[in-house]
């Protein structure tokens, strides 16, 4: 790094300038997690610039470093990241995004020109190459910047797309007359875009192999200086062979070496550096200042660019046979096609929304679903419809005045024609093979894949949740029909032990009617895991959504039926928990039941099992997952940028109702108010508002009793520990908006503490170790989530065998688990049933039987059984 303040950078320039090399200097920061640093961010930027420019201008000048395409090159070049300037950059928001990262980028780039600098765009993360790729070209077109050619953008050659990038700036620089600068990189972030593509099954936008890359960048290089001197031209590579080629091709258009520039990475490769010096190239090295701390991502990934094997550096240095410069070649090796082949069980992947085409569709599926609000909804018995007099009226709680739709409720005749029709069909469906079964589980689930986005619009609207909430929620309801189709496949393969004479066989009978209860925070994901399972086991189902989110319910139960499923195998009763949940609990003919909402409904309904009712037969299995109040631990040596977004993400991610939401979050006492300090900047800058936006994070609460709920729970809160964020819920109408509100010092046996407040409050307590902190989070009648941010491995074993929870999470959030890679549910409290999206979650809607056949026939025993022994 070349120091950590500005003056130790002016001496780094100043020796490279003896040097015959030109500079670029990066604030280092890395991305802002709070509008705070972002403002930080850009000060810094409008200090520096004056600074160092003032500086600069006292050198003499030096032909090689300052003249470049014709003219005086600025002397001071400073390269930016964008999204240090927007804390809540995301591409789902790409028009906010661009639009908020301009509002500070604007006043850097006005310093920049007055005091004659230059200023290079770096690129980052693919998930922000666009949104940084806009703000470029925007800015290209503002009249302010029209006529100024010092500005330039960074593009990675390691991505596909990288040569249609270079030709929409191409295309643009054409029009606007005046040229501008590429500096055409391999890029930095190679590990984590191929292992975040892979997490989430999305294809990988970078090549796989470095050959790609390497062809790729001399492809571009090519394109790049035959576009001179519409486009301006940086060769940033340590490799030898890119160099050798740019002076190459460059001389094959025509180019001197004052048309174009070199650039190499501060404290790397001197002795390439000064051959370049020699060969009076211009060479502008690239030096990173600042803190050592807040620059370690940067350290780090140029840590792991140089280590890697297929590094040029490395295969320089460890190599004894000479490296092989052939010309690199596209090779399009099998691994780059995996994602579309493939039938073992993979999670639905999430909207990416990188691509303009696929906001666009979430924009029309918002306004085709607004279009038929109000609408009347009916029950569903025996595949036919049933209007009723009473009705429930789901509204949207971003803006209570709209009704989302009316949806018929039923009463105790139409709870009785739902059971009579369940208990007709499983007479039939019991006896449908399971691979029939699963398939139409699966069916279902290939029609709710082409009807995604609307089902997430239906959410976006009914329950409050953003974009990526509620694809989420559509991503997981799929993955659930698809798993649990093929589990139950798997469980007609169990096999028992066999001995001579005998034949033993383990087999799965359906049960009966199961009753299905799912709460509205997980409106479709749930309602459909729980109903899948209870079907594919061959019983049939009564689903009785929440009160809540019932057009949702009804929109799912219309598709299962155009999927082909049989009459009456699925009956869909909406209605008051209270009265016909109840009733259909206590009813002799339901067999299962499924239910996952609060600690008060679930530990009634197991209750209401237990009971054996006049003329009952049978145990009713209970399958109760309830709720939580789940702690992270943040450890004194923690990745504190991590931990603190982590944490931001695990407590207000749908306004902090979700079971896995954290609404604790314990820390070690040596970081304590640094971490506080973050935290609340952090959850500040999250943007509260009607989810329809993308821009807003936190939406609305469900309702107008949650609201008042944790709004009590909030003021109750202020009696037991301090408020250390919560701003005014008054500018939002009248949707049931709550901001994020945390509250410090909590005590560990305050009813901030202890209770599910179910909404976007967080508790901060103090620990003095890791001990303590681990104590502190046990202590809770629930065991749902949790998690632990630590660099110490004794402390993350630690957790693994102490921490009492479900689900526990190293150094990530706590929520979003994925059906079959992060099987779900917790114990004490929290539930009472096998994980759901787990290998065993099937076995509590069956009973079993084994089976024992003599096959012994006068001393005969089957032949192949002893040739086993
Ligand atoms: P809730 O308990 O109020 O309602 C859940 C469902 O039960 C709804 O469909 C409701 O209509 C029905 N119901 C209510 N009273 C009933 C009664 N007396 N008899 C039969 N049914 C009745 O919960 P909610 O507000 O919908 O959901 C939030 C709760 O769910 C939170 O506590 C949360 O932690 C929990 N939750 C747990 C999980 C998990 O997997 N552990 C997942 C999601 C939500």
């Amino acid at each position: 790094m070349g120091g950590n303040n500005i003056q130790r950078a002016c001496n780094t320039v100043d020796s490279l300038k003896r040097t015959g090399m030109s500079s670029s200097l990066d604030i280092l920061g890395e991305a802002s997690v709070s509008e705070h640093e972002a403002d930080e961010y850009q000060k810094a930027y409008l200090e520096m610039i004056p600074a160092m420019s003032a500086h600069m201008q006292a050198w003499t000048d030096v032909e090689i470093v300052d003249q470049l395409h014709g003219r005086a090159a600025p002397r001071l070049n400073v390269s930016l990241k964008l999204s240090s300037l927007y804390s809540q950059i995301d591409a789902s928001d790409t028009k906010g995004s661009v639009h908020a990262i301009k509002q500070r980028l604007i006043p850097i780039l006005e310093c920049a020109l007055e005091h004659h600098a230059f200023v290079m765009i770096d690129m980052e993360q693919y998930d922000y190459k666009n949104i940084i790729l806009t703000c470029f070209l925007e800015i290209l077109e503002e009249s302010r910047f029209r006529h100024w050619p010092d500005l330039g953008i960074a593009i990675q050659a390691y991505l596909r797309d990288a040569f249609d990038d270079l030709l929409r700036i191409v295309e643009a620089l054409k029009k606007r007359a005046t040229p501008a600068t590429v500096r055409l990189v391999r890029g930095a972030y190679w590990d984590y875009e191929t292992i975040v593509a892979d997490q989430n099954n999305w294809p990988s936008p970078v090549w796989l192999h470095k050959n790609d890359s390497d062809a790729n960048f001399e492809h571009c290089m090519g394109f790049l200086f035959s576009e001179h001197p519409v486009i301006e031209t940086v060769v940033a590579t340590h490799n030898t062979r890119s160099l050798a080629a740019a002076m190459a091709i460059a001389e094959s258009h025509k180019l001197s070496n004052q048309d174009y520039e070199f650039q190499m990475l501060y404290g790397m490769a001197d002795s390439l550096k000064n051959s370049l010096v020699q060969r009076q190239q211009h060479l502008r090295i690239y030096v990173p200042y600042g803190e050592t701390l807040p620059g370690m991502a940067y350290l780090v990934r140029r840590l792991l660019e140089n280590s890697s094997g297929q590094s040029v550096l490395d295969m320089g240095l460890t190599h004894e046979q000479p490296v092989d410069l052939d010309k690199p070649e596209f090779s399009l090796h099998e691994e780059d096609k995996k994602h579309s082949v493939d039938d073992h069980f993979q999670n639905q992947s999430l909207y990416r929304l990188t691509e303009t085409a696929e906001r666009a569709v979430f924009v029309q599926a918002l306004s085709q679903c607004r279009q038929q609000f109000g609408q009347v909804y009916p029950l569903t018995i025996d595949g036919k419809s049933y209007h009723t007099k009473q009705s429930i009226i789901s509204i949207t709680p971003a803006s209570p005045e709209e009704t989302v739709g009316v949806v018929a409720s039923a009463d105790q005749r139409q709870a009785d024609a739902a059971l009579a029709s369940a208990k007709k069909a499983h007479v039939y469906w019991r006896r449908v093979s399971v691979t029939e079964r699963a398939n139409h589980l699966r069916k279902i689930a290939s029609l709710l894949q082409d009807r995604r986005v609307e089902f997430a619009a239906w959410q976006i609207f009914e329950a409050g949740k953003n974009w990526r909430e509620a694809d989420a929620d559509v991503c997981e309801a799929i993955d659930f029909l698809n798993y649990y189709a093929d589990q139950a496949e798997r469980l007609e393969q169990v096999a028992v032990d066999q001995s001579s004479g005998e034949q033993n066989t383990l087999c799965y009978r359906s049960r009966g009617v199961g009753l299905v209860i799912p709460p509205w925070n997980f409106p479709l994901a749930i309602l459909t895991g729980m109903m899948a399972a209870t079907i594919v086991c061959g019983n049939t189902a009564i689903v009785k959504p929440s009160s809540q989110t019932p057009v949702i319910a009804v929109k799912f139960v219309e598709l299962i039926h155009q999927a082909g499923l049989p009459d009456g195998v699925v009956n869909l009763i909406a209605g008051s928990g209270a009265d016909i949940g109840e009733y259909l609990a206590n009813h002799v003919d339901v067999q299962v039941i499924a239910f996952t909402g609060s600690i008060a409904v679930g530990s009634r309904l197991i209750n209401i099992a237990a009971q054996l009712h006049p003329g009952q037969t049978h145990i009713k299995r209970i399958i109760a997952e309830m709720g939580g109040k789940n702690a992270i631990i943040v450890d004194s040596d923690a990745d504190m940028d991590e931990a603190v977004t982590g944490t931001v993400s695990s407590a207000f991610g749908f306004q902090g109702q979700k079971c896995s939401a954290a609404s604790r979050v314990i820390v070690l006492d040596h970081i304590y108010d640094s971490f506080l300090e973050r935290l609340v900047e952090t959850a500040r800058s999250l943007r509260t508002g009607p989810p329809e936006d993308p821009g807003n994070v936190m939406g609305p609460v469900i309702n107008t009793q949650a609201h008042t709920k944790i709004l009590s729970a909030v003021n109750d809160g202020k009696q037991q520990a301090q408020l250390a964020l919560y701003d005014s819920v008054g500018h939002f109408g009248k949707g049931y908006f709550i901001p994020p509100v945390i509250f410090k010092e909590v005590t560990a046996d305050s009813m901030l503490a202890q209770v599910e407040i179910f909404g976007p409050v967080l508790s901060v307590l103090r620990a003095r170790d890791f001990d303590q902190a681990l104590q502190l989070a046990n202590n809770s009648k629930y065991a749902l989530t949790g998690g632990v941010y630590s660099r110490d491995p004794d402390h993350l074993q630690r957790a693994k065998s102490e921490f009492n929870v479900g689900n526990l999470y190293l150094n990530r959030k706590i929520t979003g688990a994925l059906v079959s890679r992060q099987p779900f549910g917790g114990y004490k409290l929290s539930g009472t049933g096998y994980k759901a999206g787990g290998e065993n979650y099937l076995l509590q809607f069956m009973d079993s039987s084994t089976i024992t056949e003599n096959t012994m026939r006068r001393g005969f025993a089957p032949i192949e059984v002893h040739k086993d022994k």
